[in-house]
């Protein structure tokens, strides 16, 4: 048995809300012992001092995408129709050296910035398989974190989904999309079926989830096929969820009723039910989540680059819902800073009218960033720091300037530090960033591959990306026009003159 004694840090206790010293005993990727400091002097334990530090439950993403990293940086003033009119591209040309070199770079990237597990929807290319798969299980097992990973999919493209976008384009770009397909519905539900019955060969630390990606982008059937293999095996199932005003208007053409009414409809609300974004929801769909026991992932710095509006978090807490936090893929926020969702969490819930009560406190932000994600990647004993839970810490270096001077500590973490505070991140008792540096992989030792192998996919995808830049603003313009279909709600603020809902 290894046992490790981590002395003297200040200890997060997320539910009093307290930072206290104390001594942390790490027995077999478990905490074994929280004692007074200075107590647990054990022979034969390996010690570390930790009086400068900061300790926290690991921070959770809850809702990445491994096979973005290599498109950081890449888009500017993209709405999420943009972005997905570029999806193509920015996800093609991917054998499985590709698909690991990307998401491992996600990984090194989030466990830099203190990150201990992720939910990650993994998208490939016309279809999931089970050699991609693995080699997604095999980065974030590389890196030393923990990973839920659901197969993201579909059966229509986005001009397919959208009613009247195909109609709306030019002649020559119209047959261009025609042309375009998605893998037939009945191939990916096989290779679902396929991962499905290899989830046994996963790495120790990784699951296995679902995620038909976007409610109009699934056909019914296809839909209740993909969810009856998340009941058989008993799987979480991710979606996008009213992440921009043009999909809830899409939902209003196509159904009368807003996507979780329709998801709710069917069933398919359940407690393995995670909604990702959830921007644009009334409280009845709110009710409908909460009754359903189903989870939230928050996702502000993407909900922004996108101009997709603001989710409204405290009706979602103040129904019981679990909310985690989360910074979507490079695709959509480039930087995976589980420090910077945080902050913007706790900043953008004072954008709301209302009382001061109703904003995110430093606290409770820590929470969703922990707890609130560990419950949505179904960690037991994951997300606290307590006699028995998973061994996964993310340390806060109290020398750095953002703790000068150290005032409130957790307040502090949420108010002013960045990812660069991190000094170090432990996942099961094992440490993947020790003193500011990462100790599985490093992430210099990967920088040429990489530059090597965006340049490859750069002249690869030449022509997809030119054909998404022709497509770009016919999208665009079609989403500007559909502001003018009222919704009952507004998640964007107001310009004088124009209405917005
Ligand atoms: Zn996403």
């Amino acid at each position: 048995m290894s046992r490790l004694v981590i002395m003297g840090g200040l200890v997060a206790d997320l539910a009093a809300g307290t930072a206290e010293a104390r001594d942390l005993v790490i027995e077999d990727g478990r905490i074994a012992a929280i004692l007074a400091p200075g107590t647990a002097g054990m022979a034969g334990a390996e010690h570390r001092d930790a009086r400068d530090r900061l300790i926290l439950p690991g921070l959770v993403n809850s809702h990445t995408h491994g096979h973005a990293n290599l498109v950081k940086g890449v888009a500017d003033r993209w709405t999420l129709e943009a972005s997905l009119t570029n999806g193509p591209w920015m996800g093609g040309a991917r054998d499985v050296e590709t698909i690991y070199l990307s998401t491992l770079v996600g990984a090194l990237d989030m466990v830099s910035k203190g990150c201990t597990a992720c939910f990650d929807l993994v998208y490939e290319f016309p279809r999931p398989s089970l050699d991609g798969f693995m080699a997604v299980a095999r980065a974030y097992a590389d890196a030393g974190m923990r990973a839920v990973l659901a197969p993201m999919v579909a059966d229509r493209t986005l001009f397919a989904a959208i009613p009247g976008l195909a109609d709306s384009l030019p002649e020559d770009l119209r047959a261009e999309v025609g042309r375009f397909a998605l893998g037939s519905g009945e191939a990916t539900i096989e290779a679902l079926e396929a991962i499905a019955a290899a989830r046994g060969n996963l790495p120790t630390g990784i699951t296995l989830a679902m995620a038909p990606t976007i409610p109009h982008h699934c056909s019914e059937p296809f839909l209740m096929q993909v969810a009856g293999i998340a009941e058989r095996h008993g799987l979480p199932v991710h979606m996008h969820i009213a992440e921009s005003r043009l999909q809830a208007v899409a939902a209003q053409k196509l159904w009368g009723k807003s996507p979780v009414a329709y998801l709710a409809e069917r069933g398919l609300l359940s407690p393995r039910f995670i909604a990702a974004h959830a921007v644009w929801l009334g409280l009845d769909d709110l009710d409908l989540l909460a009754e359903a026991g189903a989870s939230v992932a928050h996702i502000p710095a993407s909900n922004f680059r996108l101009g997709a509006g603001i989710a409204h978090v405290r009706p979602m807490l103040e129904r019981g819902i679990r909310v985690g936090l989360a910074t979507d893929g490079a695709n959509s926020s480039d930087a995976l800073s589980m420090p910077e969702a945080m902050r913007l969490a706790s900043l953008a819930s004072r954008a709301f009218a209302g009382p001061r009560e109703a904003w995110l406190s430093g606290v409770e932000t820590l929470r969703l960033a922990t707890e609130g994600g560990a419950g949505i990647l179904g960690l037991p004993g994951g997300g606290r720091i307590a006699v028995g839970a998973l061994a996964d810490l993310t340390f806060y270096d109290l020398r750095h300037i953002d703790f000068m001077p150290l005032n409130d500590a957790l307040n502090q973490v949420v108010t002013a530090a960045g990812p660069d505070a991190v000094s170090d991140v432990m996942v099961g008792g094992r440490f993947v960033k020790a003193d500011g540096r990462i100790t599985t992989i490093d992430p210099a030792s990967l920088r040429e591959r990489v530059a090597e192998t965006v340049a490859r996919l750069g002249a690869a995808l030449a022509g997809p990306r030119a054909l998404a830049a022709r497509l770009e603003p016919h999208v665009v313009a079609l989403a500007e026009r559909a502001r003018a279909i009222p919704l009952p709600i507004s998640r964007l603020l107001p310009v004088e003159g124009e209405r917005t809902s």
